[in-house]
């Protein structure tokens, strides 16, 4: 049985990003019989705890305990949930809810995460009707609305698995919704969490050429291990936007950097290829975007947001089945302020994953 009172890392202040945030109790989201109570043994770190740690995208409701990449075992299930039994080995990823009703044109058509009416982060977010607020996976406990609960399959491990619940499915739905298959070829952008997962689902699904975008060509060995067939370091692979220009038909970005080379990035697509932006800068602005640049390639820029349920559930399946791996660097829960520093200096290779000792 769940604690009625559950304990996490807290942020308090802007300053939990630097390495402050303080283990205390919170109180969870109201009860409910739809609701999952699961008992935390391991959680992703992802660039959106940092946006949230430091108010970065817009004021945290402090106190805040972020983490979206939750494995742990359910260990109170309501009454009206019945794809989820006490005990089994559950997941929940960057969304804690939706409106979930007919009126909703995105929930009655399977994209609850882009739900307009009553979507819920997992972390950070208000319920209505005095619920209370949402908290996350730096902590012993959380509680989610099933519809957002996944089971994990046999086969892949709980510290492969927590990555994919965000990190993994938001690159995973813009490939697989803009045509990434035999006869493609892809290019990632930002080889860092979501990146490099993003090389391993584009190879996944067929893709005939990866290619890995990033900053340095210290992570070149790395992006081949991982199943590329080319790298580009932007920082110093000389006139790389001219060497590589109109290369490919995909280009999915997990840059957060309002100073990013986008028209540079975009100057790599074929004519009609696709840019996808998935990296969500601190104030939410892009560079600026030279009409020409998209006139001339006559190409198309647009965005994605995480997954929807159906599309979680597909990844995990498909991972098991595929047998993918994902590097993870699993840290200790308690040295959580150690581990933000770490992830703000770029450390990951590719991402942390915490284990709470408690329930492992
Ligand atoms: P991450 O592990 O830090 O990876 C981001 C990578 O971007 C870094 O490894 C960095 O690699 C690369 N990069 C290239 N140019 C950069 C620049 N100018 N400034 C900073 N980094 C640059 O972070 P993540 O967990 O993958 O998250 C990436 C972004 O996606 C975050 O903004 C996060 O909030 C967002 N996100 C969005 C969604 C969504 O639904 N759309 C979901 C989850 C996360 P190099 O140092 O090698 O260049
Ligand atoms: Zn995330």
């Amino acid at each position: 049985m769940a604690p009625t009172e559950f304990e996490g890392w807290l942020g308090v202040d802007k300053s939990a990003v630097k390495g402050n945030m303080k283990w205390g109790k919170f109180e969870p989201k109201k009860w409910a019989e739809d609701d999952v109570d699961i008992e935390i043994s391991h959680c992703g770190v992802c660039g959106s705890d940092m946006h949230t740690l430091s108010s970065g995208w817009m004021p945290t409701p402090y106190p805040s305990v972020v983490g979206h990449e939750i494995v742990g075992k359910a260990v109170r299930v309501g009454s009206n949930v019945k794809h989820i039994k006490t005990g089994d080995r559950v997941g929940v990823g960057a969304q804690a809810r939706s409106y979930m009703k007919k009126d909703c044109p995105d929930c009655s058509s399977g994209l609850e995460n882009h739900c307009a009416i009553e979507s819920v982060n997992t972390y950070g977010s208000v319920y209505p009707n005095n619920e209370g607020k949402s908290y996350g996976g730096y902590a012993d406990h959380n509680r989610t609305n099933a519809h957002f609960v996944f089971k994990i399959p046999e086969g892949l491990s709980s510290a492969d698995a927590a990555p994919m619940l965000c990190g993994g499915v938001t690159v995973y739905s813009p490939l697989k919704a803009n045509g990434c298959r035999p006869g493609k070829t892809v290019g990632k952008v930002g080889v860092g969490g979501l990146g490099h997962f993003g090389v391993l689902f584009a190879k996944a699904l067929g893709a005939d050429r990866v290619v890995g975008i990033s900053r340095k060509a210290d992570k070149r060995k790395d992006a081949l291990a991982l199943g590329a067939d080319e790298y580009i370091a932007t920082s110093e692979d000389a006139d790389w936007a001219t060497k590589h220009m109109r290369s490919l038909d995909l280009i999915i970005s997990t840059v957060s950097s309002e100073k990013m080379p986008m028209n540079d990035y975009l100057g790599l697509l074929k004519t009609k290829g696709t840019y996808i932006q998935v990296g969500a800068p601190d104030g939410g602005n892009l560079p600026p975007v030279n009409a020409f640049t998209l006139i001339a390639n006559g190409i198309k820029v647009g965005g994605s947001a995480i997954g929807a349920p159906r599309e979680i559930e597909e990844m995990l399946q498909l991972a098991a089945d595929k047998k993918i791996k994902p590097w993870v660097q699993e840290r200790p829960m308690e040295d959580a302020n150690k581990v933000v520093v770490d992830f703000e200096d770029g450390k990951p290779r590719y991402r942390y994953v915490f284990v709470n000792k408690k329930h492992t």
